[in-house]
């Protein structure tokens, strides 16, 4: 293959996608190697992690970045996060000294690699692209064998959304990037279920005040053991406001979505029961195929004809819920539901992360009973 700028083709026509499977317990280096060089060659990956499935490639080519953008239909303002596989890789990416420094020495060391991404000042050897021209950059070092042996095999960071059409829920399954992304990158990687399914907590360390822009499977709690003065931006609030400059602009948009509308209910478990079946009356008798996202624990409550209900997992256990969440959204799309309605999930942890995706699919439709 004759060596370009930029693998993808300018052309609408859709590209010849390689779908590989590599399995997490013995990492074919083969096709380790064969995927990294068309990293190397400014193509587009998708590959698995730990938290959803990435889009990847070169955080050095600003051509291969700009197709990350249209193999997404990504709006142009929302930042990507850039993915190491060592600490040499993060002096190539960041600039950062003093206790901003101090602060991402101490945060790498406790929770990397793992689930969070931090928000650092950005190296000029980092194309303003990845960032949206912000002076900033978002890093992860992830914690999934197939994504480290990806990155370290092609020798360069690799920037990374998550691997779905922009909005719609991000994949936690080779299906799901399948679905996606075929005909519109290179290769997918098929690497099996993503362990946590929630995307990284994002954590701001060079703003005044250090916040978490987006929760995740790492929390507050978690990170206030090193960073005392950890804050969290209020989610609840929106973000849409066309005066007001988010500081993680993924967050004004209507987002994890699937194609069906999303209502969430809150409140005393039996009254959410009884709201949630009175509206399925409701929609039903407006011509509305409807389904019910319930827990292990409320899932015998909604036995009706035509309604699809499926559970999240246990109402107490928000790592299962979190490993689940998308999949279900994705397969009420899957069953022709064009109208959920969704328990509200009990708070705190990981079940922040999970309730504020759900919070995000609704489009901030959230009723109180
Ligand atoms: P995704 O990889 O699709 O889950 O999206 C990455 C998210 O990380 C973006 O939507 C932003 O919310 C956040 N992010 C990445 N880089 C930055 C940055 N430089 N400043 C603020 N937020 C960022
Ligand atoms: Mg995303």
């Amino acid at each position: 293959m004759r060596e370009q700028k930029s693998l993808r083709r300018e052309t609408d026509k859709a590209m010849n996608t390689e779908i590989i499977k590599i399995d997490i317990n013995n990492i074919d280096k083969e096709k380790i190697a064969h995927c990294a060089e068309v990293i190397r060659k400014g193509g587009l990956v998708c590959f698995p992690t730990e938290t959803v499935y990435g889009l990847g490639a070169s955080a050095f080519n600003a051509d291969a970045v700009n197709n990350i953008f249209k193999a997404k239909g990504r709006p142009a303002d929302n930042p990507l996060i850039v993915h190491i596989s060592d600490y040499k890789m993060l002096e190539l990416v960041t600039d950062c000294d003093g206790i901003q420094r101090d602060i991402l020495d101490k945060l790498a060391d406790e929770f990397w690699p793992g689930p969070l991404t931090l928000i650092a000042h950005r190296d000029d050897a980092v194309p303003a692209n990845v960032s949206c021209g912000l002076d900033t950059v978002g890093i992860r070092f992830p914690s999934h064998p197939i994504a480290q042996a990806l990155i370290e095999a092609a020798g360069v960071p690799i920037a990374a959304p998550s691997a779905n059409l922009s909005g719609r829920p991000s994949p936690t399954r080779g299906a799901h990037v399948i679905e996606d992304m075929m005909g519109r990158v290179d290769i997918i990687i098929d690497g099996g279920n993503c362990e946590v399914g929630v995307e990284s907590t994002v954590f701001d360390i060079a703003g005044e005040q250090m916040s978490i822009l987006r929760p995740g499977a790492v929390t507050l709690e978690q990170i206030s053991t090193v960073v005392e003065s950890a804050d969290e931006l209020d989610w609840m609030k929106p973000h849409d406001n066309a005066t007001e400059k988010p500081r993680s602009p993924g967050l004004k948009y209507r987002h994890y979505a699937p194609k069906a509308t999303v209502k969430i209910c809150d409140g005393e478990p039996s009254a959410v029961v009884s709201h949630i079946l009175s509206e399925i009356k409701k929609a039903k008798n407006e011509g509305y195929s409807c389904g019910v996202l319930a827990t292990d624990e409320s899932f015998c409550y909604y036995k009706e004809d035509n309604v699809v209900v499926l559970s999240l997992g246990s109402l107490q256990d928000s790592l299962e819920q979190a490993s689940n969440l998308f999949h279900c959204l994705r397969r009420f799309d899957d069953m022709g539901v064009n109208m959920v309605f969704a328990e509200a999930l009990p708070k705190g942890g990981t079940g922040d992360a999970v309730m504020n995706r759900l919070y995000r699919a609704a489009g901030g439709n959230i009723f109180t009973v």
